[in-house]
C-alpha cells in the first residue's frame, strides 16, 4: 500500500481472500471481499450462509455479512474508508459490472490495480504450501502410475481419463487440476488435443497429463510413453524432449533469468533439429492455481526468486507423427532446484 500511496485494498477473487486469511470458498456469485484499510483493521464481508465457515478458517477477526436480499456493495461501502484518494482493486477479477457497484460506493478518487503485486506474492512459496504441493504430486504420480497399468491395445483415450479422476478423489484429491488428458497415436502432436474413444494401438505414443488439487494446491506433470515398440523417429523426439527437459533444470538456480531457463531447453531441442517442433513457452508458474505468475518463456527476464515453484514441460510435437512432453514441477532452492515430480522419465514401453 505504501509502495502505491493507496488508502485502502479491496480483495475480491476467492484465492487470494483464501491466500491472505485462510478462508476459502466459492461464493459463485454472491460477494466476498476483503477490505485491508492502510493502519486499521482487515474486514472480512462473506454471504450469511458462509459466516461460520469464515470465524473458524479466517485469520482476520472482524467479519460482516450480507443477506441474498441485501445490497452487498451498500455493506460494502460502509467498511471501506471514506474520501479515499486511491483503492487497490484486483482489475482481472472486477468484470464491469462488478467494478461500476464497487465504484459507486467506493467514491475513491482513483483504482489502482493490485494483481501483479498479488500475483508476485503468490509466486513465491512459504514451507508449509511446498509440503501441500508435494502432497499433490504425490497423489497424481500415484494415480499415473495406476493409470499406466491400465493401458493395453484396445482402451480408449477416454476410458483411461475416466479410470485416471476416478483415481483422483478415491487417494484423497480435492479433484483434478484441469481436463485430464490422454492422447494417442498422431493425437500426441496436439498440445491441447481432446481425449475421445480412439484406442490405444501396438508401435504409437501415449501421452498422459494430468494434475490434482490437493489442499488448495496443485500438481501438473505430463509423461509420455510408447506402447509395445515405436519407430526409431519417434524415439529420438523422445530423447531430444528429455534432454531438453533436463538441460533446462540443470539451469535453474536463484538469479538467473526465467528466460535462460527456457532457452536452455529450446537450444538442446534445435541442436537436435526439432526446433521448430517445440511451439510453446517452457512452463508455467504452478501453486494456488494450476497456471499461474510467472510465466517461463524465453523472452522473461525476470529473475528466479528461491522459493518460486513452475512447471518444465518441453514438448516436441510433429504432424502426423506424434509429439512428446515430459513435464515437471520444480521447487527454486537456495542452492538451485529441486524437482518435486519424481515420475522416471527415461524412454519405456508400456502394454505392449
Ligand atoms: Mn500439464
Ligand atoms: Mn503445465
Amino acid at each position: 500500500m505504501d509502495r502505491h500511496s493507496l488508502d485502502a485494498m479491496l480483495i475480491t477473487s476467492p484465492k487470494h481472500v483464501y491466500y491472505l486469511t485462510g478462508f476459502a470458498t466459492n461464493p459463485h456469485e454472491r460477494l466476498l471481499a476483503l477490505v485491508l484499510p492502510r493502519g486499521e483493521e482487515a474486514r472480512l464481508l462473506v454471504p450469511a450462509l458462509d459466516y461460520e465457515a469464515a470465524q473458524a478458517a479466517s485469520s482476520v477477526a472482524s467479519i460482516h455479512t450480507h443477506q441474498d436480499t441485501d445490497n452487498a456493495y451498500e455493506i460494502l461501502g460502509r467498511l471501506l474508508p471514506s474520501g479515499m484518494a486511491a483503492l487497490g482493486v484486483e482489475k482481472d477479477d472486477l468484470n464491469v459490472n462488478r467494478f461500476e457497484a464497487v465504484s459507486a460506493v467506493a467514491s475513491a478518487s482513483s483504482y489502482v490495480d493490485i494483481g501483479l503485486p498479488l500475483r508476485e506474492m503468490r509466486a513465491v512459496k512459504i514451507p508449509e504450501e511446498v509440503e501441500r504441493m508435494k502432497r499433490a504430486v504425490r497423489l497424481v504420480e500415484d494415480v499415473l502410475r495406476a493409470g499406466v497399468s491400465l493401458v493395453k491395445p484396445g482402451v480408449t483415450e477416454i476410458e483411461l481419463v475416466a479410470e485416471l479422476e476416478y483415481r483422483m478423489k478415491k487417494l484423497g484429491a480435492d479433484g483434478p487440476s484441469f481436463d485430464t488428458m490422454v492422447l494417442t497415436g498422431p493425437k500426441t502432436a496436439l498440445p491441447h488435443g481432446s481425449p475421445d474413444e480412439r484406442k490405444v494401438a501396438e508401435g504409437e505414443l501415449i501421452l498422459f497429463d494430468l494434475g490434482v488439487y490437493a489442499d488448495g494446491y496443485a500438481s501438473d506433470i505430463t509423461r509420455t510413453f510408447a506402447v509395445g515398440e515405436v519407430s526409431d523417429e519417434l524415439r529420438r523426439i523422445y530423447d531430444a524432449v528429455l534432454q531438453g527437459n533436463l538441460r533446462a533444470i540443470e539451469a535453474i538456480r536463484p538469479g538467473v533469468s526465467l528466460g535462460s531457463i527456457d532457452r536452455a531447453a529450446r537450444d538442446t531441442i534445435a541442436a537436435a533439429g526439432y526446433g521448430p517442433y517445440f511451439n510453446h513457452r517452457l512452463g508455467h508458474g504452478l501453486g494456488m492455481d494450476v497456471h499461474e505468475y510467472p510465466s517461463i518463456h524465453g523472452k522473461n527476464e525476470d529473475a528466479a526468486i528461491e522459493g518460486m515453484t513452475f512447471t518444465v514441460e518441453p514438448g516436441v510435437y510433429v504432424p502426423g507423427v506424434g509429439g512428446v512432453r515430459i513435464e515437471d514441477d520444480v521447487l527454486v532452492t537456495a542452492s538451485g532446484v529441486e524437482v518435486l515430480t519424481t515420475f522416471p522419465k527415461t524412454f519405456v514401453s508400456i502394454g505392449g
